[in-house]
C-alpha cells in the first residue's frame, strides 16, 4: 500500500463516524499521491500523519438564556488544525448540522486554501450547532457572548483569528468582537469580517463571491471564453452566493437561479439582486418572497437548481449539495464550467464526472479562497492601523485570485494532470505547508 493510502486508512480507523472528514482527507491525499509517494522525504518526516491530526480540537458548552427565560445549551467548537505558515485562520459556522466531523473537514481544507492565498495564515475552523434562524437579536447576542466566554481563551491577533461562515455575518462578528474586547481588555484584530467603523475591511463582504468569479474568469479564458452572455445557476442566497451573482451579472452573465434551505427560484429574465438583497440581507427572510418582487419567476420546494439548463454552475450554499445525478443533468444540458463557492459542495464522483466530460472545474479550496485572502488583508490593515480603499482591496483580491489560478494550473501541469485544478490546488497548497513543517522540525 502506498504511503498516502496508508494514511487515509489510518484516518478512517482512528476517526470513526466522521464521514465528511474522511471525504476531505481522501480527496486531498489521493491527489497528492504523485508528490508524496514519489519522494521519501515526506514519509520520513511523517508529514501526512502530522497534517491529518489537528494541533488541537477544542469543544465546549455554550449555555444561554432565551427570550422566555429558559436555559438553552449548545456545543461550541474550535479546531486549530495547522499553524506551520501563520496564525490559525478560518471561519465560525452556526448551523444545526455542525459537528466535529464537519469542523475537521473544514479545518483540514482550510490549511491548503490558506496556503494557496500566498499569505501567511494557518488553518482552523469553528462554530456551533446553534441555529440562528428565527432567533431574536437579543438571543443571538446572548449566544455570542456565551460562545466567546470560552473561545477567547484560545484566540488572539497572532494566535488564531476566526471569521464568518454560514450563519455568521456582520451582526454576529460585532457581538463576538464586543465580548472579546470586554473579556480580554484588548482592542486587536482578533476577528475578521468586522464592521467598517471598528477595523473591518472594505470589500471583505464581497470577497468570496467576487473572488470566485475572478477565478472562474481565468479558467474560462483557457477555453477562450468569459462570463459575457452566459447563463449561470447559483445555489445559496447568502454571503457567497449574492456577491458571486453580483459580479457575474456585472461581467455580462445572466444568473437565473438562487436557493435557500427551504426552496429555490428560477427567473428566466435574470435574478433581481436588489430584491434578493432586501429579502436576505435586510429582512433575513425566505426566498419564497421573491415572487412578490418578480411574479413571472418560479419558486420550487422540490428538485434543485442544477436541473436548469445553464452554461456555468456556481454551487455557493453548503457541502455535498451537488451529486452525480446533478452532474449528469448539468452535463447533458451543456454546462461548460463549474466553480465551487461553497466548501466541498460537490461529491467526489460528481467532480470526477465533470472532469471526465471535459467540463472546466474550479475546486473550492482555490476558487473560494478570496474570502480568507481578504480576511488576511483585513489583518494587515489592523496591524498597520490603516484602512485601504475598496478599489485597493478589490485590486489585491483580483491579483491574488489570478495568482491562485496560476499556481494551481502550473502545479497540475507539473504533476502530469494539465487542466486538473483539483490536483493542482491540492499540490500547490500542500508544498508550502510541508516545507514549513519540515523546516520547523519533527515536533510541529
Ligand atoms: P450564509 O449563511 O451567508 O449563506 C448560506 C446559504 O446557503 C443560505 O442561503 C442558506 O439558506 C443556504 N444553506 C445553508 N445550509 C444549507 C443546507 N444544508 N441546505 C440548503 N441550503 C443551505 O453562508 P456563506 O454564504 O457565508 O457560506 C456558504 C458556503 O460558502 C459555505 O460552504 C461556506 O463554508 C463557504 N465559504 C464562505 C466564505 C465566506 O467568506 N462567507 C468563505 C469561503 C467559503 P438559508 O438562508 O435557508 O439558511
Amino acid at each position: 500500500m502506498k504511503y498516502s493510502e496508508r494514511v487515509i486508512q489510518s484516518v478512517i480507523d482512528k476517526n470513526p463516524g466522521q464521514p465528511e472528514f474522511h471525504q476531505a482527507v481522501k480527496e486531498v491525499l489521493t491527489s497528492l499521491s504523485p508528490v508524496v509517494d514519489a519522494d521519501p522525504v515526506y514519509e520520513k518526516n511523517a508529514v501526512l500523519e502530522r497534517l491529518v491530526e489537528p494541533d488541537r480540537q477544542i469543544m465546549f458548552k455554550v449555555p444561554w438564556l432565551d427570550d422566555k427565560g429558559n436555559i438553552q445549551v449548545n456545543r461550541g467548537f474550535r479546531v486549530q488544525f495547522n499553524n506551520a505558515i501563520g496564525p490559525y485562520k478560518g471561519g465560525l459556522r452556526l448551523h444545526p448540522s455542525v459537528n466535529l466531523s464537519i469542523m475537521k473537514f473544514l479545518g483540514f481544507e482550510q490549511i491548503f486554501k490558506n496556503s494557496l492565498t500566498t499569505l501567511p495564515i494557518g488553518g482552523a475552523k469553528g462554530g456551533s450547532d446553534f441555529d440562528p434562524k428565527g432567533k431574536s437579536d437579543n438571543e443571538i447576542f446572548k449566544f455570542c457572548v456565551s460562545f466567546m466566554t470560552e473561545l477567547h481563551k484560545y484566540i488572539g491577533a497572532d494566535v488564531d483569528v476566526p471569521a464568518g461562515d454560514i450563519g455568521v455575518g456582520a451582526r454576529e462578528i460585532g457581538y463576538l468582537y464586543g465580548a472579546y474586547k470586554r473579556m480580554t481588555g484588548k482592542y486587536e484584530g482578533v476577528l475578521t469580517g468586522k464592521g467598517l467603523s471598528y477595523g473591518g475591511s472594505l470589500a471583505r463582504k464581497e470577497a468570496t463571491g467576487y473572488g470566485l468569479v475572478y477565478f472562474v474568469t481565468e479558467m474560462l479564458k483557457t477555453a477562450g471564453s468569459s462570463f459575457a452572455g452566459k447563463t449561470v445557476a447559483v445555489s445559496g442566497a447568502g454571503n457567497v452566493a449574492i456577491y458571486a451573482a453580483e459580479k457575474a451579472t456585472a461581467l455580462g452573465a445572466k444568473v437565473v437561479t438562487m436557493s435557500d434551505s427551504t426552496g429555490w427560484i428560477y427567473d428566466k429574465d435574470g435574478v433581481d439582486l436588489k430584491a434578493i438583497h432586501e429579502i436576505k440581507e435586510v429582512k433575513r427572510g425566505r426566498l419564497a418572497e421573491y415572487k412578490n418582487y418578480r411574479p413571472s419567476s418560479e419558486y420550487h420546494t422540490s428538485g434543485k437548481v442544477w436541473q436548469v439548463k445553464v452554461d456555468i454552475a456556481l454551487p455557493c450554499a453548503t457541502q455535498n449539495e451537488l451529486d452525480l445525478s446533478d452532474a449528469k443533468t448539468l452535463v447533458s444540458n451543456g454546462v461548460m464550467a463549474v466553480g465551487e463557492g461553497a466548501n466541498m459542495p460537490s461529491y467526489p464522483d460528481a467532480i470526477d464526472y465533470f472532469i471526465s466530460k471535459g467540463v472546466l472545474f474550479a475546486p473550492a479550496k482555490a476558487a473560494n479562497a478570496g474570502g480568507v485572502a481578504t480576511s488576511a488583508l483585513e489583518m494587515s490593515q489592523n496591524s498597520q492601523r490603516l484602512s485601504w480603499t475598496f478599489e485597493e482591496v478589490d485590486e489585491k483580491l483580483h491579483a491574488i485570485m489570478i495568482s491562485i489560478f496560476n499556481q494551481a494550473s502550473s502545479a497540475a501541469e507539473k504533476a502530469g494532470a494539465k487542466g486538473n485544478l483539483v490536483v493542482g490546488a491540492n499540490i500547490a497548497g500542500f508544498l508550502k505547508v510541508a516545507d514549513a513543517m519540515i523546516a520547523q522540525g519533527p515536533q510541529y
